[in-house]
C-alpha cells in the first residue's frame, strides 16, 4: 500500500514517470491535468468551465477541482494506494488533501519532486506542443505556467519537506535513468 505524491514542473515528465511508478508499484495514477483534458474533449460542463483557464495556463479554481479530487479518491480503485499527479498544486489544496485523507484515517508515504531548470523545461514543452499540439503549450503560456509553479507550488513543497516526507529526484536525462532514480529514491523513502 503505498499512498503518494509525484510534484514537478510543466514539462518535468512527471506524467511518464506516474505512469511507469503506478505499474510497479500497482497503485492508480491519478492526473488532474488528464482528468480535465478527457472532460475539455467530452465537453463537459465541468470541461468547459476547466478550459478557460487552461488554455491561459491558470490553475482551474479550488471550487472545481477540489471536489472532483475528492470524488476520484472516494473510488474503489483507490483502496490500494494512489499516485496523486498535478495535485495539490497551492497550500490551500494541501489544506483541502489533508481533511480528505483524514477524513478516511489516512496519511501520505512519499510525496516525491521531480526537479529540472526553467529553460531545459521551455526547451521540452516547446518540443511536445509540436508534437501533441496541446493547447496550453505556447512560449507565454509555458513561461505563465512554470511562473505559477514558482509561486505556488514550491510552498507545497516546502510543507512537505518540513514534514520530512518529501524526496528530491532530478528529471534531467533519459527516462529510463529518471525511472531508476525514481524506484530507488521511493524505496529509500519507504525504508526511512
Ligand atoms: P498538468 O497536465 O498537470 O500540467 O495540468 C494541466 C492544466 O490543468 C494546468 O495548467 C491547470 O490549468 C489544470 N490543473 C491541473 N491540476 C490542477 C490543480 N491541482 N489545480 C488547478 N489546476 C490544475
Amino acid at each position: 500500500m503505498t499512498r503518494m505524491l509525484i510534484i514537478g514542473p510543466p514539462g518535468s515528465g512527471k506524467g511518464t514517470q506516474a505512469e511507469r511508478i503506478s505499474e510497479r508499484l500497482g497503485v492508480v495514477a491519478i492526473s488532474t491535468g488528464d482528468i480535465f483534458r478527457a472532460n475539455v474533449k467530452g465537453e463537459t460542463p465541468l470541461g468547459l468551465e476547466a478550459k478557460k483557464y487552461m488554455d491561459n495556463g491558470d490553475f482551474v479554481p479550488d471550487s472545481v477541482t477540489n471536489k472532483m479530487v475528492r470524488d476520484r479518491l472516494n473510488e474503489s480503485d483507490v483502496e490500494n494506494g494512489f499516485l496523486l499527479d498535478g495535485y495539490p498544486r497551492t497550500t490551500a489544496q494541501v489544506d483541502y488533501l489533508d481533511e480528505i485523507l483524514a477524513d478516511g484515517d489516512e496519511k501520505l508515504d512519499v510525496v516525491l519532486q521531480l526537479t529540472a531548470d526553467d529553460e531545459e523545461l521551455v526547451h521540452r514543452l516547446l518540443g511536445r506542443a509540436k508534437e501533441t499540439g496541446r493547447s496550453d503549450d505556447n512560449e507565454a503560456v509555458i513561461r505563465h505556467r512554470l511562473d505559477l509553479y514558482h509561486e505556488q507550488t514550491e510552498a507545497v513543497v516546502a510543507k512537505y519537506a518540513d514534514r520530512g516526507i518529501l524526496t528530491r529526484v532530478d528529471g534531467i536525462g533519459p527516462i529510463d535513468e529518471v525511472t531508476n532514480r525514481v524506484m530507488q529514491a521511493i524505496k529509500a523513502a519507504q525504508a526511512a
